[in-house]
């Protein structure tokens, strides 16, 4: 990790895992043009031999994101797969051209996870924003509300990596599943499985022998399956048994030849043990953490499901995050995709591994014979044919569960998030500048410039509507009017200036219960004695800190989403280290932002970020200080904890200043002077949008 800097580098999404599905889930969310970063344990990419049939449907998607070409170029194209019972032959053929009109890739596709792997970390090398950091062991994940704190081994206890999303594919012993103790039940096989490799022609034995076939028997059933590079031969092995025994050179052949007799040795590339569990997790999210592939369902490996329905998870998991990123509820979101993929996970996945499990070793002579008879008959009936076809491959499925997440995430769409969520989504992506405005107007035209939030300043407020100075003369119905006013007219968070809150905590509830019904997205409370004055005026008393904190614990009582800002104006009055005091104090009483007015250099600011270590803060730069304050560049202030920088009345200072002109410019009597006027047109279109 030495050379990423995880506060600078702030993702959008952190993938934990670069097997298939955590890369996957990174490539599509790079082509989204999200910032993504993988976190891997490993030093490079996995090497081992595992998956090896790509179903169409999982081809489909991966053509969505430009790597089929390149696997199918790369592997075997596989349309015939049968299923046969040892001694007696073939029972049925099937062969996926059957569907060539409704898919472009009416076949299975032979080639090894590792190639996909391979090609993704390459292609992901094109998207400066996307990035694989090797040697990164997760050890933990929490969910944060509005984020996921990620902590990965040796970089003591602070979080190391903090996001908006994070989609956890580290593999079926994942440690985020474990962090977040998400429940893995379901059921461990009694037998193991005993890969075996050969480069020999297992054809040459047994001709016609499609390169995906089932052979059934009650005891040595077992999958023969050709690779770009091998043949190779899944088969059980009895609890009786020792690893060692199993894996012996001669047991190998043996264990080989019951399924392809040969008269001689087979050369053997490889063969190992390993263990199959057939578990489902109780949930694929935890917040801001959605768990996806081995990390939250694991099956047997017959009917090549694991990897592609993994796949399928993450193209899930990727578009229920882009709907969240773009405004719709996170929390529905996240909860569509538990909901859809856990259902797919236990309702197709499961079953089928499970019934495919249960028919290759059936002992019962008539079921037996009744199940072959059901799989030659599908095979003779076109229509049966292609439904078993679709389902087998997962296209049925995928459909389905495509649809039902499009719509939940829909619906989450048309309930977006509430204002304070969506301002609470923002600031995880780096420090916001919020420029003030004061009317309906200014805030349009601050949204129309870009900016993602603003402040509806107290002190621009009272002067624009009310002409009098910033010294507590507005009230809170004036306060929540304009609030109301401005967030029906523009789509843009406004954070509110709500002065003391218009009295003791009871008032102070009474406010954030008004403004965020008016549509708050943050309301700022602060320190001073009412009534008020301007914090930049002199002269402003401040009150004790147990009435500050007992303002700010009604206030969160109270408010729903939108956030709270605590302002302390003790520096000016008090110094900073009373002012430091009272900031922790607003903190830990469950203020969101903690803002010290005052503060003015980018010195101040370390300081005040040394002693409030992990608190979010607000800078504020005004004209009305007497030095102007110099914006230290972004990554200090993200470095600095600055989540939200306000500029409260520069907009209004030069609002004035152009009225003032234009007033100037109407008088006859001081000749033409020119002016520069919005056209008509234009403001009209701003205001009717
Ligand atoms: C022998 C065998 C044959 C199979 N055949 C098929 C098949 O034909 N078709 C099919 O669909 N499926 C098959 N499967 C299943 C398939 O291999 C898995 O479903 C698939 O690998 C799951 O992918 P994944 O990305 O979720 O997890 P994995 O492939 O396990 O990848 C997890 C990644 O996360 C990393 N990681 C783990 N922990 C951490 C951590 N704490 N922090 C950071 N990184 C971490 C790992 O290093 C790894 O790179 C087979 C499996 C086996 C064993």
């Amino acid at each position: 990790m030495a050379d990423v800097d995880p506060t600078v580098d702030s993702p959008d999404v952190i993938v934990v895992g670069a097997g298939p599905v955590g890369l996957v889930a990174a490539l599509k969310l790079a082509r989204a043009g999200r910032r993504v970063t993988v976190l891997e344990a490993g030093a490079e990419l996995s090497g081992e031999s595992r998956a090896s049939t790509f179903h169409p449907s999982t081809l489909e998607l991966l053509e969505e994101l430009d790597v089929a070409a390149e696997l199918v170029r790369t592997g075997l194209v596989a349309p015939l797969y049968q299923y046969r019972r040892l001694g007696a032959g073939v029972i049925a053929e099937f062969d996926l051209a059957a569907l060539a009109g409704e898919t472009a890739f009416p076949y299975r596709l032979q080639n090894e996870q590792n190639n996909l792997t391979r090609i993704i970390a390459e292609r992901l090398r094109e998207f400066p924003h996307a990035r694989i950091v090797y040697g990164s062991p997760v050890v933990k994940v929490e969910d944060a509300g509005d984020r996921a704190l990620v902590f990965v081994e040796g970089d003591g206890r602070a979080a190391s990596w903090t996001s908006p999303w994070v989609i956890a594919a580290d593999g079926a012993s994942s440690v985020v599943r474990k962090s977040l103790g998400i429940a893995f039940d379901g059921i461990t096989l009694p037998e193991r499985f005993l890969v075996i490799s050969t480069r020999y022609a297992l054809e040459d034995e047994i001709p016609g022998l499609a390169w995906v076939s089932y052979l059934s028997d009650p005891v040595d059933w077992g999958v023969l399956l050709r690779t770009p590079r091998h043949w190779r031969v899944l088969v059980p092995v009895g609890d009786e048994e020792s690893d060692e025994a199993a894996v012996a050179p001669a047991r190998v052949q043996e264990r080989l030849k019951r399924l392809v007799p040969k008269d001689s040795d087979y050369e053997i590339d490889h063969a190992s043990l390993y263990q199959v569990h057939q578990r489902v997790a109780s949930t694929f999210e935890r917040g801001r953490v959605l768990i996806a592939g081995d990390a939250a369902h694991v099956n047997n490996p017959l009917g090549g499901l694991g990897m592609n329905s993994g796949i399928h998870d993450a193209v899930a998991a990727v578009d229920a995050v882009l709907a969240a990123l773009d405004g719709a509820d996170a929390r529905r979101c996240a909860e569509a995709y538990s909901l859809v993929r856990r259902e797919e996970a236990m309702q197709v996945v499961q079953r089928a591994a499970q019934a495919n499990y249960d028919r290759m070793q059936e002992r019962d002579p008539v079921k037996q014979k009744a199940q072959d008879d059901r799989l030659a008959a599908t095979a003779d009936d076109p229509e049966a044919t292609r439904n078993s076809l679709r389902r087998s491959s997962l296209m049925t499925s995928l459909a389905t569960s495509t649809r039902e997440l499009r719509r939940l995430t829909d619906a989450a769409r048309r309930s977006p998030a509430s204002p304070g969520r969506r301002l609470s989504e923002l600031l995880t992506r780096g420090p916001v500048v919020a420029p003030g405005c004061h009317d309906a107007l200014s805030a349009l035209l601050a949204r129309q410039a870009g900016h993602q939030a603003v402040f509806l300043s107290g002190a621009a407020l009272s002067i624009a509507t009310l002409g009098l100075p910033d010294r507590g003369f507005l009230g809170l119905t004036d306060l929540a009017a304009q609030v109301a006013r401005i967030t029906s007219a523009a789509a843009v968070p406004v954070v509110v200036d709500a002065d003391t809150g218009f009295g003791g905590a009871e008032q102070a509830a009474e406010t954030v219960i008004a403004l965020e019904r008016a549509g708050a997205a943050a309301i700022q409370l602060e320190d001073q004695v009412s009534p008020k004055r301007c914090g930049h005026l002199p002269g402003k008393e401040i009150e004790t800190t147990e009435a500050m904190v007992a303002k700010l614990a009604a206030a969160r009582r109270v408010r729903r989403d939108a956030l709270l800002i605590a302002r302390t104006d003790a520096l000016g009055v008090l110094g900073l280290p009373a002012a430091i005091d009272r900031a922790k104090a607003y903190a830990e009483a469950g203020a969101d932002l903690v803002f010290v007015l005052g503060v003015k250099d980018a010195e101040t600011l370390r300081e005040v970020h040394r002693n409030l270590p992990g608190v979010a803060l607000v800078l504020g730069r005004s004209e009305a200080d007497e030095h102007d304050v110099v914006l230290p560049p972004r990554a200090t202030l993200a470095d600095c904890g600055v989540e939200l920088v306000i500029q409260p009345v520069s907009a209004l200072l030069a609002a004035a200043a152009g009225l003032r002109d234009a007033y100037a410019a109407t008088d006859a009597d001081r000749g033409p002077v020119s002016v520069e006027r919005t056209p008509w047109t234009e403001l009209t279109a701003l205001v009717e949008e």
